[in-house]
């Protein structure tokens, strides 16, 4: 989501104000930092990263330095206590009045905050933005982001989104279609429709009813130019029937599905307030595989939530054993301010919670392990997003269940859908030769 929104950042200073991006910090008239507020890590390297650019300012005066993001949302006009030589604060919701806050920045000599939540303007501003898609990397690869849903009304007790990105609110269906559309008409094959609640979806229709995920899959599906359809990242609340049944009808859903769960302990889930237990969690997945067998499961978990016990960590072990995860984003609790959670008593010393998220790890990493290993001779369909990141003599192509495949090929094929039978399994990645 960070990234889809660094991109429209890029598109709106483009189509706005001309401005063209850099990657050498000294030749930028404008530096902005995308901030992430989800763990305190991520925001403490905002501070660390301001105070770098401080000196670009000191040489060159007219530099203006703008802070967006969750970190932004949450700290508002405290940054520019914090770090006076700021220009601009500006939330997700606002980045795209960019242009106006630089422009105000620039006459009045003050600085600008702007982090309300004007819910769906930024939609309806940014939906003008797609012919500058041509020159992002992520449309030249075949694939892009579209982002169809803001927020989180769920309010876990861990959580900072709801109060940093606002509430849910969906864009309305004919406005992702068009986006869709557009970006089909620029040669890509994939998209990855993207929400902190992606299957909350629930977009005013056509005829003015509200339309949910399901529907707006299977509308984009039947799309010719669209191959493959993913979508992150999806809340176990917001998995119905209509969507679990898509797994067996629609062959341009891939094989991969990211759902967090968190933890494998009914007591933990319950304090932190999923409104789901282990069980029904279980049940979804039992649900998809008997849809789509082959389906790899990925999921996201909290090691170390307050009160965490020994029986509550085993327990999560003895989730991911039966479910066999593939993959996870899996960190160790990080109290948010102004979160419930954060008022919790928690007594589990660090280094416990450290060798539980080792463990939990290394186990994850046998799973996906296993997975690389079973799909040894297989011939699968592949999309070449671009060059290797380890080899630049070859490509790097994404399987539909979301591994990355290098192997020996022509640059034209970048972008295009390609057959190939998987040779050796690298650590986190596979290679492969042309079929
Ligand atoms: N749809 C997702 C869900 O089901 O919760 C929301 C994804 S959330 C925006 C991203 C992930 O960040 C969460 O799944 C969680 O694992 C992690 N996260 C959020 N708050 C956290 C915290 N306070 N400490 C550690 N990890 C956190």
């Amino acid at each position: 989501m960070n990234e889809y929104d660094s991109h429209k950042m890029a598109d709106v200073l483009r189509a706005c104000d001309g401005m063209v991006q850099t990657d050498k910090p000294e030749d930028a008239d404008v530096i902005l930092f995308n901030t992430c507020s989800i763990r305190e890590k991520a925001e403490e390297k905002v501070f660390s990263d301001l105070g770098r650019v401080r000196t670009l300012k000191l040489l060159k005066p007219n530099l203006l330095i703008g802070v967006g993001g969750c970190v932004a949302s949450q700290e508002g006009s405290a940054i520019l206590k914090r770090a006076p030589y700021v220009d601009v604060v500006f939330g997700p919701q606002t980045l795209h009045r960019l242009p106006k806050l630089l422009q105000a920045r620039r006459t009045s000599g003050l600085s600008q905050v702007d982090i309300s939540f004007p819910e769906i303007e930024k939609f309806d501003q940014l939906t003008a933005s797609v012919p500058h898609y041509a020159e992002n990397s992520a449309s030249i690869s075949g694939a892009a982001y579209v982002s169809i849903m803001e927020g989180c009304s769920k309010y876990c007790t861990f959580c900072v989104v709801p109060y940093t990105r606002g509430e849910e609110v969906s864009r309305p269906f004919a406005d992702v279609m068009r986006e869709v559309g557009a970006l089909m008409s620029q040669g890509v094959k994939e998209v990855t429709l993207l929400g902190q609640n992606v299957n909350a979806y629930r977009g005013m229709g056509d005829d003015g009813d509200t339309v949910d995920f399901a529907y707006l899959l299977k509308s984009i599906a039947a799309l010719d130019g669209i191959e493959r359809l993913r979508y992150t990242t999806s809340h176990p609340r917001d998995m119905s029937q209509r969507l679990i049944d898509l797994y067996a009808t629609q062959p341009k859903l891939v094989s991969h599905l990211h759902l967090p769960v968190q933890s494998g302990s009914d007591r933990i889930l319950a304090a932190m307030k999923r409104g789901h237990t282990v069980l029904e969690y279980k049940s979804i997945i039992r649900r998809i595989r008997t849809a789509r067998p082959d389906i790899c499961i990925t999921s996201d978990f909290i090691v170390g939530f307050p009160g965490e016990t020994e029986q509550d960590f085993e327990a999560t072990m003895k989730l991911i054993d039966e479910v066999g995860f593939d993959n996870s984003f899996s960190y160790l609790y990080s109290p948010r301010p102004g979160t419930p959670a954060a008022e919790l008593h928690d007594d589990t010393p660090q280094e416990i919670k450290v060798a539980r998220l080792n463990r939990l790890q290394g186990c994850i990493e046998q799973l996906e392990a296993r997975i690389a290993h079973s799909m040894l001779g297989t011939v699968q369909r592949a999309l070449v997003e671009g060059v290797s990141k380890k080899n630049s003599n070859e490509l790097a192509a994404r399987t539909d269940n979301n591994r990355i495949v290098n192997f020996s090929g022509r640059p034209e094929m970048i972008g295009d859908f390609v057959a190939v039978k998987i040779t050796e399994v690298v650590r986190h990645t596979l290679r492969g030769k042309l079929e």
